[in-house]
């Protein structure tokens, strides 16, 4: 593998490579010291290049040439529940979220894979932020070494990621490049070393990233955001439905190699008298049944300016029982971090939001 060359940015000229873009196998080709690198800013978690006399004048010439920057930490809201949000500032001064939810102790990290996101689903509200930029692998692999920064800093006694979602702003598959790149850092074995089933992708259904999926991305977990099973309303709050025949996403999601004991998750987002009818949940049974499914009831989580309600808690209970009868595995997402916007579609990290009102 090459090591690519790097990077400028528009009006900022010519910026250094990154660490965290680099996969082992490429600093490897590089350097004589990648075991050692990986160790050092991975699992130890240092900020500062090493300077230890077992690093070669080889290593350490390639490293000046190489930047540690990481996205920067410009603010950090903290829910009752300990949810933790992030909002990283970026090199070129955009800026996107990240949480922290926690369970039992540990957490699971929601990472961010563009600047807004260009696929304006309606019960999201980071869709109302329209696309600005990708980022690159080094700005999402940042946001986790910097949020497990900031645990062993102020949570010593609870500080470990166990899990990776890719549910935070952006479409991830169609970010492919950088997210597959990500995904693997975060695989390799001499560093942060997390298991293919501790990292889940979700996808609105973006078809060509689907197309490339089976070929190219490591055996990560997928999740596919469906929420409704009809043409009509999944248009409304999925609206790349239009381009993209979620039939065929379907296809695609199952030809997905996994695991024996692994499931396509399938997303589906509790609107109050919109989907959320014992008729729709047959509808759902009757759509999965027979597929290698886990079904994820996320009730709707508000946000300014938001036009959908969320489902009563009775309701999603009767639509889980309908479910049952499927015999699918399902279940109600518990919703953490909702009063600091933090929770599953509140994030939205445009100017206007965080100033505090809707764009
Ligand atoms: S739900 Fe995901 S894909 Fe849809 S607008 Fe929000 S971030 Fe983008």
């Amino acid at each position: 593998m090459q090591v690519r060359s790097p990077r400028t940015v528009a009006g900022r000229g010519f910026i250094l490579q990154s660490f965290y873009q680099l996969s082992f196998d490429e600093l490897q080709a590089a350097c004589d010291s990648a075991s050692y690198l990986f160790n050092w800013h991975y699992k130890k978690n240092q900020r500062e290049e090493c300077r230890h006399n077992n690093i070669s004048k080889k290593t350490k010439l390639f490293m000046s040439g190489v930047s540690l920057d990481v996205p920067t930490i410009e603010r950090v809201e903290l829910s009752a529940d300990k949810t933790v949000k992030f909002l990283f500032k970026l090199h070129d001064g955009g800026r996107v979220e990240t949480v922290l939810i926690p369970f039992r102790g540990k957490y699971t990290i929601c990472l961010s894979s563009q600047v807004g996101c260009a696929m304006n689903c309606a019960f999201c509200f980071t869709g109302k932020q329209g696309f600005k930029r990708h980022l690159g692998a080094e700005e999402i692999v940042g946001q986790l070494v910097e949020a497990k920064r900031w645990l062993s800093e102020n949570r010593p006694d609870d500080h470990r990621i166990l899990n990776i979602v890719y549910m935070g702003q952006g479409e991830p598959l169609h970010n492919f490049d950088n997210v597959k790149r990500s995904a693997e850092i975060f695989l390799s074995r001499h560093g942060l070393s997390f298991a293919d089933y501790k990292i889940t992708i979700s996808t609105a259904g973006y078809l060509p990233g689907l197309e490339r999926w089976q070929k190219e991305m490591p055996t990560v977990n997928i999740a596919l955001s469906l929420h409704a099973t009809d043409r009509e309303r999944r248009n409304e709050l999925v609206p790349i439905n239009k381009k993209f025949d979620f039939e065929k996403v379907i296809e695609l999601a199952d030809a997905i190699p996994r695991g024996d004991r692994r499931f396509v998750t399938y997303e589906y987002v509790m609107i109050d008298g919109f989907n959320d009818s014992d008729h729709d949940a047959r509808a759902l049974g009757r759509m999965l049944k027979g597929r290698k499914a886990f079904i994820n009831l996320i009730p709707f989580n508000p946000f300014p300016g938001a036009v959908y309600r969320r489902s009563p808690d009775g309701r999603i209970a009767q639509f889980k029982n309908v479910l049952d009868g499927f015999h699918i595995p399902t279940t109600i997402r518990t919703t953490k971090g909702d009063e600091i916007l933090a929770a599953c579609g509140q994030l939205n990290s445009s100017p206007l939001a965080r100033e505090g009102s809707a764009p």
